[in-house]
């Protein structure tokens, strides 16, 4: 007879496998060099951020959709992003769009406390779960218009939009602190460069990360809401187009 135990040590491990298979080909080998960002992409159990029919593909060079028409970010686009926000770990970080909570996962092993806004409700309600229970505690989510901000708990360090502008959301760069660094998707609703953003001496200084395809930033300083359409595109959303 197969032995439990036994069953649930193979899997752990293969899932192991699988994310440092995932941090080689997909990031080491594009780039990403940034030990912390590697070693947290390594230990952040990606699967458990999916539905349980999609965990056997989450280690995959790709987003996947997470439902409400939203993805999870291709594992690459999460490495680029957290790598770019130069975090030493004592940091204050925001990011817009939670989506299932798997950046800001990543983020919490990076930085001191993740300030993370969602716009729909049952996925901010899913991610408070799944990383309740990770035991991931470092990170207060809320569910709001996050082109707004966060503006009680402004400053930040460093901001993260992880959907697609049509512009940077004005309020973003008011909560950034001082030589504080922030990412964002800025273009169309189909298709984004993926821009950073440091502030120092009150002006803003620009550098085109990568081309992006990520889903849209829907509120008051982003994209109006789109009327309902039957298919979505969003399970390619949100990487390299
Ligand atoms: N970081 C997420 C993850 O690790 O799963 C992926 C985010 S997904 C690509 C983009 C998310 O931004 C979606 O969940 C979407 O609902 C959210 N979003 C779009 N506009 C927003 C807004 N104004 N405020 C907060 N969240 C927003």
């Amino acid at each position: 007879m197969v032995d439990p135990s036994k069953v649930i040590a193979t899997v752990t491990t293969s899932r192991a496998g699988q994310r440092q298979h995932m941090v080689d080909e997909q990031l080491v080998a594009r780039g990403i060099g940034d030990p912390r960002v590697l070693a947290a992409m390594a230990e952040v159990p990606r699967h458990l951020f999916v539905e349980s029919a999609l965990a056997d593909r989450a280690y995959e060079d790709r987003a996947l959709p997470i439902g409400g028409q939203q993805t999870i970010s291709q594992p690459y686009m999460v490495a680029l992003m957290s790598q770019a926000l130069e975090l030493s770990g004592s940091e204050r970080v925001l990011e817009v769009g939670t989506g299932s909570g798997y950046q800001a996962a990543v983020l919490a092993r990076l930085a001191a406390r993740i300030f993370t806004i969602e716009r729909v409700k049952p996925l901010a309600d899913r991610a408070r779960d799944t990383l309740d229970r990770l035991k991931v505690y470092n990170v207060v989510i809320r569910h709001f218009d996050g082109t707004f901000g966060w503006s009680e708990e402004a400053p930040f360090d460093a901001i993260l939009v992880a959907a697609g502008a049509p512009a940077v959301p004005e309020p973003l760069i008011g909560q950034l602190k001082e030589g504080g660094r922030l990412i964002v998707p800025v273009g169309d609703r189909t298709s984004q460069r993926l821009q950073k953003m440091v502030k120092r001496g009150g002006t803003v200084c620009v550098t085109a990360l990568t081309e992006c395809a990520f889903v849209p930033l829907i509120g008051s300083h982003g994209w109006r809401p789109a009327r309902a359409s039957p298919a979505s595109p969003a399970a390619i959303r949100d990487g390299m187009p």
